[in-house]
């Protein structure tokens, strides 16, 4: 019998901590996971999903506006965003209500509260402690703003979430993930957005021609993108309206300022301190191949570490550790190369293993294939837009080792390519196979 409560306390029932609890359980551990906010974590609850909804009711304006090319007549339009808000969080709701089944049938014990260590196998959540042979830090991350004067009028997409009204203009500040989905769904609900960025061109890391393709098709769109400019500070004026002072001289008017610059650890009142846990400069815990801190006793997975901030990267960390620890027959170390993402903005833009400057800089010779094109959807809605496919070939094994696009369901069609790099495909494979015509994913087996 062990002198422990729990072989494994969770802290934190967000996508990483929920799927190491219920794997846990299911391999015969004890398993206790504490939450503090919301079961499911940032993607359920203020990430991934209704992050999703919303997007695709932004899509509805240009859905609309296209069928009248297909011989729709739509009058006049309106849109309800308390409606949405709603119906978003009554989805949630159900969400968390089948967290909480799934982590119950499991045999999981839930603990509702803050969790912080009292030493190495020591947590206390509110006024009781409980002790355990193994602790799992799964706490996320959570939004970071930079000072400035002002700062405190600004929101995070923690509150977009939630706001009361839809504001008449908003300005989006950053240049990543966050910040080009908010833009393109605000302004799909009706709003005037200006988003700033402080470089020279945003989505840095991913590859050139989808960053340039991508700020040429979001600025067609009438969305004020400014590029190499920043905030100085933000006033509220007594009518409510914010006053923006900007790095190039002049002031923005606005009625609602989103942050979207980066997310930290969510490690604030943990109690680190009380075990021999480091943390790196930014205060991401220090975890080595197998998701073990400096503690013996503490393990660490998903974004409070310094990985991809992605649920399936969480999920796949989270079950790597467990199986390593309870099921070592079943062990697979999560492979990190060619991990597929999506900015789900509208047109979605999708990335897959090496951009081009990336390959170029590893010394690959490469073939480079580029397909620009006016997907046939626009054609009779008379949308100019355009996507664009690219796919990266080391010249020396005809291997694929990248592939980008910007377009409509971007993230649908590069997640089976994803298949395809993973085993190992070639550009001669690719060309093997056979299109689904017409459709706009069967450029990638047409390119040459
Ligand atoms: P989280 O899901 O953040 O869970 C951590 C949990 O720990 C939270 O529930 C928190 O309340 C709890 N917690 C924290 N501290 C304590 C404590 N001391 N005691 C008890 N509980 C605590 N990823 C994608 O793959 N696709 C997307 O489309 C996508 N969209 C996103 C959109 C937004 C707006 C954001 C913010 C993120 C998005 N992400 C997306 C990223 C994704 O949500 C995260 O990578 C993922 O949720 C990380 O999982 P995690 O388990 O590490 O942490
Ligand atoms: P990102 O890291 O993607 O982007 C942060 C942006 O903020 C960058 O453009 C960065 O600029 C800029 N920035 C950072 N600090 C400052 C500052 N002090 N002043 C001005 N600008 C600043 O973070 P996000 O917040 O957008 O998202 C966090 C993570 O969540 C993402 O990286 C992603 O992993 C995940 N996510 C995934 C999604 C998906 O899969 N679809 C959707 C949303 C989030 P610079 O580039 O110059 O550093």
């Amino acid at each position: 019998m062990s002198d422990f409560d729990f072989d494994l306390f969770v802290i934190g029932a967000g996508s990483g901590g929920v799927r190491a609890s219920r794997l846990a359980a299911s391999y015969g551990a004890k398993v206790a996971v504490a939450e503090d906010l919301y079961l499911g974590g940032t993607c359920v609850n203020v990430g991934c999903v209704p992050k999703k909804l919303f997007a695709y009711a932004a899509h509805f304006a240009e859905d609309m506006e296209d069928a009248h090319g297909y011989g729709w007549n739509i009058g006049e339009t309106s849109f309800t965003w308390s409606r949405l808000l709603e119906n978003k969080n009554r989805e949630i709701t159900r969400l968390n209500g089948i967290y909480r089944n799934l982590l119950s049938s499991a045999g999981v014990t839930l603990i509702d509260g803050r969790a912080r260590f009292v030493d190495s196998h020591t947590v206390a959540v509110g006024d009781k402690t409980f002790t355990a042979e193994r602790v799992l830090v799964a706490t996320g991350g959570w939004p970071y703003i930079p000072d400035f004067p002002g700062s405190e009028h600004v929101i995070s997409s923690n509150e977009a979430f939630y706001l009361e009204t839809l504001p008449k203009r908003v300005t989006v500040v950053g240049g990543g993930y966050i910040a080009i989905e908010f833009a393109s769904i605000f302004q799909g609900v009706g709003c005037e957005v200006t988003q700033l960025y402080r470089g020279d061109l945003f989505l840095r890391g991913f590859d050139q021609s989808i960053r340039e393709h991508m700020a040429t098709t979001m600025k067609a769109k009438e969305l004020d993108l400014r590029f190499n400019t920043d905030v100085l500070s933000v006033e509220r004026r007594e009518d409510g309206v914010l006053s923006l002072s900007l790095s190039d001289g002049s002031t923005l008017e606005t009625d609602l300022v989103l942050y979207a610059t980066g997310r930290r650890p969510n490690i604030a009142g943990l109690g680190l301190e009380n075990t021999g846990v480091t943390v790196d400069d930014m205060g991401f815990i220090d975890v080595d191949q197998d998701y073990q801190t400096s503690d013996p006793a503490v393990l660490a997975i998903g974004d409070v570490t310094h990985t991809m901030q992605l649920t399936p990267v969480a999920l796949a960390e989270g079950m790597a550790l467990v199986r390593r620890l309870y099921k070592p027959d079943e062990y697979r170390p999560v492979d990190y190369d060619d991990i597929a993402t999506a900015v789900f903005c509208i047109p979605n833009v999708a990335a897959l293993g090496l951009t081009e400057e990336q390959a170029r800089g590893k010394g690959y010779t490469l073939a480079v294939y580029e397909s620009r094109f006016r997907p046939m959807r626009n054609t009779l809605a008379g949308r100019g837009e355009e996507s664009l496919m690219k796919m990266i070939v080391d010249k020396q094994t005809d291997r694929v080792l990248g592939v980008h696009m910007v377009g409509p369901d971007a993230g649908e069609i590069v997640q089976g390519m994803a298949i395809a790099l993973k085993a190992g495909a070639t550009k001669a494979m690719f060309d093997a196979t056979l299109g689904i015509h017409p459709t706009a994913a069967e450029e990638f087996v047409t390119m040459r």
